[in-house]
């Protein structure tokens, strides 16, 4: 049962008791388990729902972002001044995989190890499925235990953005795509050294790219 939600359970009820704790791994549940009640993957997961939207407050935004590029080396090559990507609902569908779509454009999720970056030891750079912005960079991924791949910073302050994000009955701290606004997944504080910080994504919103 390890495997992407599809639109069914996608549709599924809030689940009828939902003890958010407030701190640990296992809040990088992201939704959209509650379908898989019954399955082995529940032992270790806290049901969730798909339906309710993530926040979203939209200020009026700039055109224009600043974002650090970075080589297929994963070297830095200073910041750009880049046009935002904004395209219409039609477009990122006609873009991406439907998994990918339902993650990055809605704020899906993923099962806990179905991704396929969960457990990836490969050496590269992670970036964004939607618009390529170098996001993480595999030399600061470890593995959380959490199913999802988990990173303890993103490559650049400059290319993520962080968001309070309160559906499900919980506060946490989202993380998107600072050029597309893609939805990548969610930071916590009980990560690793150097920065103590868990940035749990989404496979699906990534896109790996090894090292040259
Ligand atoms: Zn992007």
């Amino acid at each position: 049962m390890h495997s992407h939600l599809d639109e069914t359970t996608m549709a599924v009820e809030a689940p009828k008791k939902f003890n958010a704790p407030q701190t640990g791994r296992r809040l990088c549940l992201m939704g959209g388990l509650a379908a898989l009640a019954g399955a082995a993957v529940v032992a270790r997961l806290i049901p969730s729902a798909q339906s309710a939207p993530a926040q979203s407050s939209q200020p009026a935004q700039d055109p224009t972002v600043d974002i650090e590029e970075f080589s297929a080396a994963g070297k830095s090559q200073g910041i750009v001044h880049a046009p935002r990507v904004v395209k219409s609902d039609a477009e990122w569908r006609a873009q991406l995989p439907a998994s990918s779509y339902r993650v990055a454009r809605q704020e899906g999720t993923e099962a806990a190890f179905s991704g396929e970056y969960a457990e990836a030891r490969a050496d590269g750079i992670y970036r964004c499925i939607c618009c390529g912005t170098a996001l993480f960079d595999s030399k600061t991924k470890f593995d959380s235990g959490t199913g999802w791949p988990s990173f303890w910073q993103p490559i650049s302050p400059h290319n993520v953005v962080k968001s309070t994000d309160f559906s499900y009955g919980m506060r946490r701290e989202a993380i998107s795509c600072r050029r597309c606004d893609a939805h990548l997944g969610h930071v916590f504080a009980d990560g690793q050294k150097p920065t103590g910080l868990l940035y749990c994504m989404i496979s699906v919103a990534l896109h790996f790219v090894p090292r040259e």
